[in-house]
């Protein structure tokens, strides 16, 4: 397995499959002003196997996909197949809106998709639009009903907490989890760019440990559940005579840059060594022109020179890039 420069065993890469969405979150990406990649920036499905089949063989055995919003791609059940086949990777997933499940919840599991991370911020029929513009909950909801008809369990709903858009709605969400096998994870909301996405996470920032406790009011002393995975960016709760879990990530109060075990690819084929830093890598020629060799190298020196640390707090963070042009 791939270890960094500080001892982290890195085996979890996040595709980017496209820098395009059908929505427009709030502080992920502007209305106006960012030019999308062309269609041949991206990569193809052979392509994505290609580097799949390369971080496989450096030790990678952990694969989700992710966006912009990853299920527009009209290839997307190719890409799941062919990356689904290769043998040493365990663990494939996407994190997704889930607005367009409804279709594609089965195929995709077919195709070898094992877990969703669905995100939804609220689920207030009014207010949802302020936050993901363009979004409904209806939309969402048969997403997500879609991906449960599909069998993939447990569901992990994913929402960032934006204060005076949402802070609000996180008990309606929280109480999910009283009546349903669900993880509902609150995401703190963290900068990036230096446009209206970095601002607003100056301005609007909620803690965790905040939204704990406005959940902690209304249902009671959450019990903390033991992490088996030590990698796992959220801490879980549960709440009493719940079955499903409440879960908070925390990259602005309570780093947890230890024990990162990730590596990010961008839809235009860079490496991105850390969410939170612009240090990148393009392998993208190399991938095209079938350099088996130098992909893996790229790899290997991506994970030695992954840094570790971030300022969130002090407002130190990636400026080249925007959350929906790297992938969450
Ligand atoms: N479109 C998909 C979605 O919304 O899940 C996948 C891509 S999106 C960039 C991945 C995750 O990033 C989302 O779950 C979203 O909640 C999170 N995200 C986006 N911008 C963020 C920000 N500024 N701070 C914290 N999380 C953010
Ligand atoms: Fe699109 Fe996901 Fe970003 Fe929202 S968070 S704008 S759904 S990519």
């Amino acid at each position: 397995m791939p270890t960094d420069s500080f001892g982290r065993q890195v085996n979890y890469l996040r595709i980017s499959l496209t820098d395009n969405c059908n929505l427009r979150c709030v502080y992920c990406m502007p209305l106006t002003g960012l030019v999308g990649l062309r269609n041949k920036q991206l990569l193809t499905p052979s392509e994505i196997e290609r580097f799949a089949r390369a971080a496989a063989r450096t030790g990678f055995d952990k694969i989700r996909f992710t966006g912009g919003e990853p299920t527009l791609r009209e290839d997307i059940l190719e890409i799941v197949e062919r990356v689904g086949r290769i043998e040493g990777i365990s663990d494939l997933s996407m994190t997704t809106n889930g607005i367009r499940l409804p279709g594609l919840a089965a195929p995709l599991r077919e195709a070898g998709l094992r877990r969703f991370n669905i995100h939804i911020d609220s689920l207030h029929k009014n207010r949802i639009s302020k936050i993901m513009r363009f979004a409904s909950v209806d939309a969402i909801w048969n997403g997500i009903e879609a991906a449960v008809a599909a069998g993939f369990e447990p569901i992990k709903l994913n929402c960032v907490v934006v204060r005076d858009y949402n802070d609000a709605d996180v008990l309606d969400l929280a109480r999910l989890t009283l009546d349903r096998n669900w993880h509902v994870r609150f995401v703190e909301l963290m900068p990036f760019g230096d446009g209206e996405c970095a601002e607003l996470s100056r301005t609007q920032l909620v803690t965790s440990a905040e939204t704990r406790q406005q959940i902690e009011y209304d249902l009671g002393p959450l019990t903390e559940l033991s992490n088996s995975n030590l990698s796992d960016e959220s801490r879980n709760y549960q709440a009493a005579g719940a079955i499903g879990v409440i879960g908070f990530i925390s990259p602005v109060s309570e780093p947890y840059c230890g024990t990162c075990n990730r590596m990010r690819l961008t839809a235009d084929g860079k490496l991105h060594l850390c969410l939170l830093h612009d240090d990148e890598i393009d392998i993208r020629e190399a991938i095209r022109a079938g350099r088996d060799d130098e992909i893996e190298t790229a790899l290997v020196s991506a994970v030695h020179h992954k840094p570790i640390g971030h300022d969130l707090s002090g407002g130190v963070h990636t400026q080249l890039r925007v959350m929906v042009q790297i992938g969450g």
